[in-house]
């Protein structure tokens, strides 16, 4: 109705002036679609209140409108109360919502009084996580030493929310335990051999005190790289982010549990690698679509983060990712390459020069985007390849003050992930576990 607004205020403001009130208002044909203009929780807001009302104001009045809040656990039942006079829909969930859960809110079937469509829409939001520590039977529970308040600086994922997952899981780890693992994950054993031998008058900067990056390993998971890695990722206690392949997840399914069961983050990157923008729209969904529950059926967990092959995203593609819920593309930080480096997927690539290129690219929230399948799954290389690379990462990271960290949505572009809406924070985040 926008558009016609435009059109009808001026002829009345013209008519007015004209003196020509009794001119009969020439009626209008009403063929524009009803929208969605404004919408609370706002699109991508966090901390939202677990007992918050939605409302949808729409731009003209309509009827027959549909409203699904989906979160991990389904859609909860609500009760919805339409006000022609403000053309508002208002939404109540007939109890709490479920804290630290993202929830996906998808406005259909609304017709204008023409009968024109609404075309769907959607938008997201995140409660807010409830801190209160729910004991686990095995385990005393320390006292917090987080303060138990909602975090108040920007964007932090929600820490402890008492969600259990409702699918069989097996050992996940308790929910309100990250106290078990500490944060901040500087190894307890000695870094391995610097390279260069460390000044001995200098001390290394805090951790974090320069920021936190994210390894992201891409088209995995593959049987002899991923266990190497994660073998080498649980001795140093670090976590990294893992975007596998549908077809791999499903050749592979214990490797791809594992990535989840130790603390990593699993993300979707398509089914086997197309370039997207050279399939159909159909395909793209269905690349999407199973890989997301190939990981299900691997892991108990669908991901919350798709990363394009290639970085390639569509609009088709967007569409999907935005339907099912997913967050994306995920892209990294490549500002750096050593000469004549293409990837450290290219066989002829060494650790030193690999490790190289992935610390000339960390920088604050920058992903960091490395492979343990694909073409680096060809290049067979020998024991203790990846091993090398990544500790020299870890002796740099800790020589200059990063964290390493995992993925996650992000509520704005990301400068240091090519302005995707990407972030790193320290633990996975509890959607997924
Ligand atoms: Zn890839």
């Amino acid at each position: 109705m926008r558009k016609a607004l435009l059109l009808v205020v001026p002829v009345a403001i013209v008519a007015g002036m004209a003196g020509v009130a009794n001119a009969a208002p020439r009626p209008v044909r009403d063929n524009t679609r009803p929208e969605v203009i404004a919408v609370n929780p706002a699109d991508n807001s966090i901390n939202v209140a677990v007992n918050t009302t939605i409302t949808i104001k729409f731009s003209e009045p309509v009827t027959n409108v549909k409203v699904d809040i989906m979160g991990k656990k389904g859609s909860p039942a609500t009760t919805e109360r339409y006000d022609a006079s403000t053309m508002t829909l208002t939404v109540t969930p007939n109890k709490a919502l479920n804290p630290g859960i993202r929830f996906t809110v998808a406005v259909w079937g609304a017709k204008d009084t023409a009968g024109n469509k609404m075309r769907q829409t959607a938008w997201q939001f995140v409660t807010a996580a409830v801190t209160v520590p729910t004991p686990t039977p095995t385990q005393t529970t320390p006292a917090p030493t987080v303060p138990p308040v909602v975090p108040t600086t920007p964007p932090v994922t929600p820490t402890t929310p008492p969600v259990t997952p409702t699918t069989p899981s097996g050992p996940t780890p308790g929910p309100t335990t990250p106290t078990t693992e500490p944060p901040t994950t500087f190894p307890t054993t000695p870094p391995a051999e610097p390279t260069t031998p460390p000044d001995p008058g200098t001390v290394d900067p805090p951790a974090g005190s320069a920021g936190i990056m994210g390894a992201s390993y891409d088209d995995g998971p593959d049987p002899v790289n991923t266990p190497r890695i994660l073998d080498w990722l649980k001795a140093h206690n670090l976590k990294a982010t893992f975007c596998v392949l549908g077809s791999q997840v499903i050749k592979y399914p214990a490797i791809a549990k594992r990535i989840v069961d130790e603390g990593h983050v699993i993300c979707n990157h398509s089914w086997d690698h197309p370039d997207f923008p050279e399939i159909s729209a159909a395909a793209q969904r269905k690349q999407i679509v199973d890989t997301q529950e190939a990981i299900k059926t691997a892991t108990g967990f669908r991901p919350i983060l798709f990363r394009y092959p290639h970085g390639d995203s569509t609009a088709a593609g967007d569409t999907v990712i935005r339907e099912l819920g997913l967050w994306g593309g995920v892209l990294w930080n490549w500002q750096y390459s050593p000469a004549g480096f293409d990837g450290d997927w290219v066989c002829s690539e060494t650790p030193a020069r690999i490790a190289d290129y992935a610390t000339g690219n960390i920088v604050d929230q920058a992903p960091i985007l490395l492979h343990d399948g694909g073409d680096a799954a060809a290049c067979n290389r020998p024991a203790g390849f990846y091993e090398d690379y990544l500790t020299r990462m870890e002796t740099w990271t800790k020589k200059k003050g990063y964290k390493w960290g995992v993925l996650d949505i992000a509520f704005e572009p990301n400068p240091n992930a090519e302005g995707s809406w990407v972030r790193v924070i320290e633990i996975a985040p509890p959607e997924q576990l």
